[in-house]
């Protein structure tokens, strides 16, 4: 298991890049949350992409991406899909906390912390963002058909061609 500990505030001021993925088994909150069943047949992925910044906000600042596509069990059908997120933070590192923050929701401050792990980072944040009440976003009680009912293959293409 990887452990990704950086010093949050020397990787923004030095401008270092770090881009890199872990299996959501290594994250034991966020697998409780999700549908892990034998039949998941590629362990589900988070990459990730952080970069540290010292200009852009004038101060340190990192900003993170994190890519991945979680399964779960649609509320509707309960049928397991996956929900696909694609995040962005930014992030200022200070010693002190950042009053004026609060008014701002597009920015986080982080303290700054010469081992901070950023995998519970990334974990916390794929935490808030996992809907609460996750389904399909086409109407999926047409789609849990039941047997005999399958669409012919063929019929659907020949529509498709004129
Ligand atoms: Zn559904």
């Amino acid at each position: 298991m990887k452990t990704f500990i950086i010093n949050n505030l020397e990787f923004a001021q030095t401008q270092q890049k770090l881009i890199d993925t872990f299996e959501v088994f290594d994250c034991k909150r966020l697998t409780e949350m999700l549908v892990i069943q034998d039949k998941n047949v590629e362990p589900a992925t988070i990459l990730f992409e952080l970069a540290g910044d010292c200009k852009r906000f004038r101060q340190p600042s990192m900003h993170l991406n994190i890519r991945t596509k979680l399964p779960v069990i649609c509320q509707r059908c309960l049928e397991e899909m996956l929900v696909e997120l694609d995040l962005s933070f930014d992030y200022l590192i200070s010693k002190v906390a950042i009053n004026e923050l609060d008014e701002n929701d597009e920015m986080d401050w982080l303290e700054a912390n010469i081992e901070m792990n950023l995998q519970e980072l990334i974990e916390d944040e794929l935490l808030l963002a996992l809907p609460i009440a996750p389904t399909h976003e086409n109407s999926c009680g047409k789609l849990s058909m039941q047997s005999g009912e399958k669409p012919n293959p063929f019929a659907i293409l020949k529509g498709k061609i004129k």
